[in-house]
């Protein structure tokens, strides 16, 4: 289960069978609960085999983000399009980003894309839409 809650690392971090921070594990537990609610089983908790928590402070632990915010950035109106973080750094010449914290956002797709903004912007092309795929580009479709 995916439990949006804020990038607050005070909020602590998972743990396995229930031994995470007490806001994590309630977290869990609450989320748990609306689905045996709406799912009609009462013993989903019971039944549950292995039960493994992560929050925040693992997310700056492990994986060093900010805040220990899970997904970057929300997609709010201040924070997207041309108002999102750009991939070019305004201060150092040269310092390019490419993933979920900057422009177009968050997804595997959106990080593809913003790796490909970054060829763009080193190689000065201001074309709109996707980079031609050259012809000795391996294939990404299977052969069986
Ligand atoms: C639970 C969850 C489910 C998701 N589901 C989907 C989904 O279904 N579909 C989808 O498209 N997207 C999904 N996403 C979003 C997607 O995973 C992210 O948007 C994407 O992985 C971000 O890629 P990234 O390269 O920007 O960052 P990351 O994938 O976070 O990679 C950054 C890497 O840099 C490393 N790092 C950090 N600091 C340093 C440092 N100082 N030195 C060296 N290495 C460092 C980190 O350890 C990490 O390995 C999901 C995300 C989460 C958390």
């Amino acid at each position: 289960m995916l439990v949006p809650i804020p990038a607050d690392t005070a909020l602590g971090g998972g743990g396995s069978e229930g031994g995470g921070s007490a806001a994590i594990e309630q977290a869990a537990d609450t989320a748990i609960d609306q689905i045996a609610s709406w799912a009609g089983i009462d013993d989903l908790r019971e039944r549950i085999v292995v039960r493994e928590t992560k929050g925040p402070a693992d997310f700056l632990e492990d994986y060093n983000s900010w805040r220990g915010g899970m997904l970057g950035p929300a997609h709010i109106l201040s924070q997207s399009a041309m108002f999102r973080a750009q991939n070019e750094s305004r201060r150092v010449s040269g310092l390019y980003y490419a993933g979920a914290t900057t422009a177009p956002g968050v997804g595997v797709p959106m990080c593809l894309i913003s790796a490909e903004i970054v060829l763009k912007r080193i190689r000065g092309d201001h074309s709109s839409g996707p980079l031609e795929v050259s012809a000795d580009a391996p294939s990404t479709k299977g052969t069986a």
